[in-house]
């Protein structure tokens, strides 16, 4: 348990009395109520959490999380058993004690990625038709310099030859399998690669009994924002332009709530940031192409030249979306 204002370890966050009466804990560190979000209903926590409340975040993360896990018991030692039996029988539990343990967490990525799957599959559809519309000599497409070679300027008949192109010619279940595995490959990456340098590399949590779970509940709590596009789906305002900035700003919750939580520096939480777009950037994409072109050499070759031509045409023409 901790105080959600000064983060200092705590023994209890209330005291319970005969009469069923509960007196919240104060700190003797700061002499602020160690948790005063142990009283306040859901909704006003939700609204906190949009409204990037450290409070609200830390008591969920650090004292809702660890009043949860503390129900079940811990996983068996696999290591020490001494016949195949035992080494099952500790296996078998330690599964389903996970599944159990980790039940509401899962729920909750299990919903957000189906959300990501679908939202993923529409803008790429929306780019794509944009894309292949736009004019090669629209005067709206604004070169970052006159100077620029040849390959940065806008061809619209690149987008015919990219992946997405590809798979925008198979039937609808199989487009889902590629975006299901496009977005869970992306979202596994991300939340394993801050873990590891947040965990790993920057050393933090070492006093704290579960700091990878700690770390793991930010991100998803943080992460629920970028499925707002989900809501613009329903009201006409899915433009490419706001599903972008809603983007840009998922990813604002994301680094802020880790700061809040972790209490690092905001330079060392971008530059995990960045460095983690990038590995994605690099990693996710090629292993999909590999698969779509079924390990041929020249297919890959091919896959890669064009994704490589697009990025280089809308660096030079603003074209972020
Ligand atoms: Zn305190």
């Amino acid at each position: 348990m901790i105080c959600i204002t000064c983060m200092q370890h705590v023994d209890s966050l209330y005291t319970v009395y005969s009469n069923d009466h509960i007196q919240l804990t104060d700190c003797p560190f700061c002499e602020e109520i160690v948790d005063k979000y142990v009283e306040i209903d859901n909704v006003l926590l939700f609204i906190d959490l949009l409204l990037l409340k450290p409070g609200a975040y830390r008591h969920l993360v650090f004292n809702s999380l660890e009043l949860h896990l503390s129900k079940y018991p811990k996983g068996k030692p696999v290591n020490d058993c001494q016949c195949l039996l035992d080494y099952t029988e500790a296996l078998v539990f330690n599964i389903k004690n996970w599944f159990r343990k980790y039940d509401r967490l899962n729920r909750l990525w299990l919903l957000l990625l189906s959300f990501e799957i679908y939202l993923t599959w529409v803008t790429e559809e929306s780019k794509y038709i944009y894309y292949l519309n736009r004019n090669n000599d629209d005067s709206n497409l604004i070169m970052l310099s006159m100077k620029l070679p040849e390959s940065f300027k806008w061809d619209s008949t690149i987008v015919r030859n990219t992946i997405t192109s590809k798979v925008f010619t198979w039937r609808p279940p199989i487009q889902y399998l590629y975006f299901a595995s496009y977005c869970i490959l992306d979202v596994s990456l991300f939340h394993t690669l801050i873990q590891y340098f947040i965990l790993k590399k920057l050393h933090w949590g070492r006093n704290f009994a579960s700091s990878k779970d700690i770390i793991s509940y930010t991100i998803l709590l943080s992460y629920g924002a970028k499925i707002f596009p989900i809501l613009m789906l329903i009201w006409p305002y899915d433009t490419l332009i706001s599903m972008s900035i809603i983007k840009w700003v998922a990813n604002f919750y994301i680094i802020e709530s880790l700061k809040i939580v972790t209490k690092l520096s905001y330079w060392n939480i971008i530059k995990i940031f960045i460095s983690v777009a990038l590995l994605r950037y690099c990693l996710v994409k090629p292993t999909l192409i590999l698969c779509v072109a079924k390990f041929k050499l020249s297919a890959i070759k091919n896959l890669m030249y064009q994704e490589f031509m697009l990025l280089l045409q809308k660096s030079g023409t603003y074209l972020f979306l």
